[in-house]
């Protein structure tokens, strides 16, 4: 058990609802991130009574200020940070335009960016943290109808590589996971347009994964049984594509 402080982005639903739980029932008082769903956040603490609800839009850099200084004032320094908010976009290459750019850079790159910049100084006081950011399998393939997705998910694993490699030697781990299709309302559409066997057929596990087997791994990857681990990109994918 850890008595450790997480924040982790984008814990109102989906992917970091289930890091935020299972990092909760590891012992972590957590900083239940939302964007607009605050009763959803707010959930989880009572149903586990630890933890706060934090406002944090990742792609404002004033709010990912605020946010952090409020849980550093109500839970102390944070430990652990798990870089889970995200959006998603399905739109022909040639469609998506430069503010569609923007934004989804700004959210599923800098978004890390900006959360890491503010808690590392700290950690590097006390020679330890972890950070685990959420890339996806179209990051490392890339992505026929989000591009500009892919292109950010692949970012964030070089980001990933560059914090390794400047501050592993100071006790902070940072590595990327990568899930592969995950039963959220991110992939609602996708899942309501095409037929289940159509989405599983490539597979080899032969279903998609749910946000709780990749709570597990972001929460191994969060605590000190991994601190050899820097810089890799685990993938959650039910072995659908196989290389780091
Ligand atoms: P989801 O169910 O759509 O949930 C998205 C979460 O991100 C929500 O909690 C939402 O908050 C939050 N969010 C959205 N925009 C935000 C912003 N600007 N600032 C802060 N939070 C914001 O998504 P998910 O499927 O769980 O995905 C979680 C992560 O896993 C994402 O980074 C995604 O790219 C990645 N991923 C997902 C899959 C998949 O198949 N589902 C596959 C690979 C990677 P509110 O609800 O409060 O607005």
């Amino acid at each position: 058990m850890s008595d450790r402080v997480a924040l982790v982005t984008g814990a109102s639903r989906g992917i970091g609802r289930a890091v935020a739980t299972a990092l909760m029932k590891s012992g972590y008082r957590v900083a239940v991130g939302y964007k607009t769903n605050e009763e959803l956040a707010c959930e989880i603490i009572t149903e586990h009574h630890t933890g706060i609800p934090i406002q944090i839009d990742v792609s404002s850099l004033q709010s990912v200020d605020t946010a952090i200084h409020a849980i550093e004032s109500q839970l102390g320094p944070i430990d652990t940070l798990v870089n889970n908010a995200g959006i998603s976009q399905v739109k022909p290459f040639l469609e998506i335009s430069d503010s569609e750019w923007e934004h989804m850079l700004s959210v599923n790159l800098l978004g890390a960016v900006r959360c890491a910049r503010r808690v590392i100084p700290g950690m590097v006081d006390r020679s330890f943290g972890r950070i685990v950011n959420i890339s996806s399998i179209g990051g490392q393939w890339g992505g026929l109808y989000q591009v500009h997705y892919a292109a950010a998910k692949a970012g964030l694993i070089n980001f990933t590589k560059s914090l390794a490699k400047i501050y592993s030697g100071n006790g902070i781990c940072c590595n990327c996971v990568a899930p592969g299709l995950i039963q959220t309302d991110m992939i609602a559409v996708e899942l309501n347009e095409k037929k289940s066997n159509e989405i599983t057929k490539d597979i080899p596990v032969g279903r998609l994964g749910t946000p709780e087997e990749v709570a597990s791994t972001v929460v191994y990857l969060c605590s000190e049984q991994s601190s050899y681990i820097s810089g890799q990109t685990i993938n959650v994918n039910g072995g659908t594509y196989l290389l780091g």
